[in-house]
């Protein structure tokens, strides 16, 4: 490990002495500069305690070392610390053993996880423009379903760790802990080799960390490329990741993680590759969601020339996206911050027919059942979960600033208190 960890420590040691250096020169101490530092920590500690926002939760490695500390360590003093010892969450933490492993039904799962996709802009469920033409043919086709779907989250970073965590409702942040049913992590106690190629900007993706960066074998991002740390790619370039892979040489569980329709729109697509022209935000987000169906497609064209039928394709998003010609944002409670699309294909008989019985006669999904199914496919004794009610997390994953519930397809903003 020597050459990785030398120059940290030779880093570290130089910091250090220059501190206790400034202990041993600088005596005056002034009680003014004290009181401010410790007003501003105080300040900074009740900040966190009634934040409505997850922003303290993971480190933000844009921010300087001194900030990114601040922050950190005052919201784990603020906010972590006191509702951890208090119990002063309101919502009952969710907590489940590790369920009961069996044979695995499949030896491949690909999972590409979208990004600001909704559902309310793909032709496939009604949407004017032409925009997923291999969904529209794939919703024909027998081995496969297309279908919307409510989302886990209306934000990533609280919408993919409880989804790769199969966290059903909020507060899930000791289960997430735990790893009882971190997807990746039961991959790997069934010999998966996990896989994760995102091409978002590395210092977006801490959430990994919540996600079990742990339990995966590979973590790679466009800094591989040596693309700056700030900087996303074009979701085309993630495919190589796939035809790497050795998919008839033990078991895999290979996420492709897309940039896809992130704000500003468009902005990792060629000129060509922006199909519908006008540079509007809305031209731009129509044609990042035709490029993620041509990425879908590409995905699952290499996948058919597989020699073996053991293979499952996944694809939906970590929420949506509200555009028109005259809006466009994210994290509100109307439909299209929450409707996605959920795609799931695969040649094997056995495997599609019990996706089908699942999910057939849902109209709308909920993430959770994409997540339990996977949980399924790995060999886990967990049962598929049902599309009559769910929850979609917003603000924070405690769920302390108030959720969207799900009940028979109506949704409803709650708050615990
Ligand atoms: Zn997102």
């Amino acid at each position: 490990m020597l050459d990785r960890v030398a120059i940290p420590m030779l880093w570290g040691g130089v910091e250090l002495v220059l501190f206790l250096s400034i202990a041993k020169f600088k005596r005056k101490t002034s009680v003014i500069s004290d009181i401010i530092f410790f007003l501003f920590i105080s300040y900074m500690c009740i900040r966190s305690f009634r934040t409505t926002n997850d922003i303290g939760l993971t480190p933000r490695t844009n921010y300087s070392r001194l900030k990114s500390n601040t922050f950190s360590f005052t919201s784990f003093l603020g906010r972590t610390l006191p509702y951890e010892l208090f119990n002063l969450s309101d919502v009952p933490p969710y907590i489940k053993p590790t369920p009961q492993a069996n044979a695995p039904k499949i030896k491949n799962i690909i999972f590409i996880v979208g990004e600001s996709l909704t559902a309310n802009h793909a032709h496939v469920f009604g949407y004017s423009r032409r925009t997923t033409p291999f969904l529209d043919q794939m919703a024909k086709n027998p081995n496969a379903i297309v279908k919307p779907s409510y989302s886990t989250g209306l934000f990533t970073a609280i919408s993919l760790p409880a989804f790769f965590n199969a966290i059903p409702h909020p507060n899930g942040m000791k289960q997430i802990d735990s790893g009882n049913t971190n997807l990746f992590k039961l991959a790997k106690q069934q010999n998966f080799i996990t896989n994760y190629h995102s091409s978002q900007p590395e210092w977006q993706m801490e959430i990994l960390g919540l996600m079990g960066r742990r339990w995966i074998d590979n973590v790679t991002f466009p800094t591989e490329k040596g693309i700056s740390a700030y900087e996303g790619m074009n979701d085309h370039k993630l495919l190589p990741y796939l035809e790497k892979t050795n998919l008839s040489n033990g078991q895999h569980f290979l996420v492709l993680h897309q940039r896809g329709s992130h704000m500003p729109y468009g902005k990792y697509l060629t000129e060509e590759e922006k199909i519908f022209k006008g540079n509007t935000p809305l031209d731009n987000y129509d044609s990042t969601v035709y490029n993620t169906d041509l990425l879908i497609k590409k995905v699952w064209e290499y996948l058919q020339k597989q020699p073996n039928d053991d293979w499952v394709l996944i694809y939906t998003s970590d929420h949506g996206q509200n555009v028109s010609d005259k809006v466009y944002n994210q994290g509100t409670n109307v439909g299209a911050s929450y409707n996605v699309p959920v795609f799931i294909y695969t040649p094997n008989a056995a495997l599609i027919e019990t996706i089908k019985r699942q999910f057939e006669q849902c109209k709308k999904m909920i993430h959770h059942q994409v997540a339990t199914l996977i949980l399924n496919t790995l060999g886990y004794d967990m049962p598929i979960s049902d599309c009559k009610n769910g929850v979609i997390n917003s603000g924070m994953l405690s769920g302390d600033e108030g959720y969207l519930k799900i009940s028979d397809h109506k949704v409803e903003k709650v708050y615990p208190k």
